[in-house]
């Protein structure tokens, strides 16, 4: 029989739900670290406008935008967690180098561990989305099923970090479609593929996973990078990556979203719900109260010194045939194509991108091969 939540309880909920949608990102603790520590750490942060659903990364047979990484910078992104035993120790690691990542959190995983879902956003590191029940055939699904997967996610993994979330989402085995996206575009989303493969669901030895992962960055010159914090091998070859990775000289950029995502109000409703019952058969007790604001965010030696700002023109895909790259996507690009970059000083920033290595061929789109 399904539980009603009692008139305090479900007033409760709501005024929980008003502080994800209202409220703006939430104060996070820094890792206080000594700048010698903290050489992998780029002193730039990229601050991107979903609004316009923009796709990044190589592995996509769709048009995409061109990569806002300099050369030598990487993205470190953890997909299908958060799983408790593995995600802690990914990020004791990245606080050890001083460096943020990015959470693509699988719905169901965040119900199931809201605290750890809490913690990553408690971190400072970025928090987006993997749909609510990893399907690997999205992009065969029928629409309104594949929307609902989508959405079931962002109001889990909101409702689970109990504060605003990142409009960034990663389509399970990268299985993307073009009306997927188009559908992502009208919610305000931005899509991430990957540039490097670390391969990590399939090499199980920590030192192999290591050389192999410091061999792609490598051959790339960077490039947004999957992991998965549900694997322990990822979890005890990550600090060999990531002093791999400072020795070669390359450096990780945190990834921030300009504004959180909106979830749809009455699945966030069940969702919280649904954590609150969750809690309440596993503890007998009345729900916690969730994270919100708490005031300015701490300020530390290691202030950002340098925020870009990335902002692209909406895409109309039904117009342009799948894997063309629009003008912009060139280095031929003009002015006017190409996104607004700004500096956090608020003048213009050169734009200073690579062209994305040939080598880098993107995986067919029902492949498995990943996240
Ligand atoms: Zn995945």
């Amino acid at each position: 029989m399904r539980h009603r939540p009692s008139y305090r309880d479900r007033a409760r909920i709501l005024a929980a739900v008003s502080l994800i949608v209202c409220s703006g990102p939430a104060a996070t603790a820094q890792p206080v670290c000594s700048l010698s520590d903290s050489a992998l750490r780029a002193t730039r942060t990229i601050e991107i406008d979903a609004s316009t659903g923009p796709i990044f990364g190589a592995f996509t047979k769709q048009a995409k935008e061109i990569s806002f990484l300099r050369p030598k910078e990487v993205v470190l992104t953890f997909d299908d967690g958060p799983m408790p035993w593995i995600t802690r120790s990914i990020m004791d690691s990245l606080d050890a180098f001083c460096v943020k990542a990015t959470f693509f959190s699988v719905g169901r995983m965040a119900i199931a561990y809201p605290d750890v879902v809490k913690e990553i956003i408690a971190r400072g590191h970025t928090l987006g989305t993997h749909t609510m029940t990893h399907p690997f055939n999205m992009h065969r699904m029928a629409p309104t099923k594949a929307h609902e997967d989508i959405e079931r996610g962002f109001a889990a993994v909101a409702a689970a970090a109990g504060t605003p979330i990142a409009p960034f989402f990663r389509f399970p085995g990268l299985a993307d479609s073009r009306d997927l996206l188009d559908y992502l575009q009208t919610r305000g989303i931005a899509t991430f593929t990957v540039d490097v493969v670390s391969d990590d669901s399939y090499i199980h030895d920590p030192s192999r996973l290591a050389a192999t992962t410091l061999a792609r960055v490598e051959q790339n010159g960077g490039g947004i990078i999957l992991f998965h914090d549900i694997k322990r091998s990822t979890a005890k070859a990550l600090p060999q990556i990531l002093k791999g990775l400072q020795s070669r000289g390359f450096k990780v950029v945190h990834m921030k979203a300009a504004a959180p995502v909106q979830p749809h109000l009455d699945l966030l409703v069940a969702m919280t719900e649904k954590l609150a019952k969750g809690k309440k058969s596993q503890t007998n007790q009345t729900l916690v109260p969730f994270y919100g604001s708490v005031g300015p965010e701490p300020r530390s030696e290691l202030q950002d010194d340098e925020v870009t700002v990335i902002a692209h023109p909406p895409r109309v895909r039904s117009l342009a045939k799948p894997d063309q790259p629009r003008a912009s996507d060139t280095m031929r690009s003009t002015a006017v194509d190409r996104p607004a970059i700004v500096k956090s000083d608020g003048s213009n920033a050169p734009t200073n991108y690579r062209k994305s290595d040939k080598n880098s061929r993107p995986p067919a789109p029902n492949s498995t091969n990943s996240p």
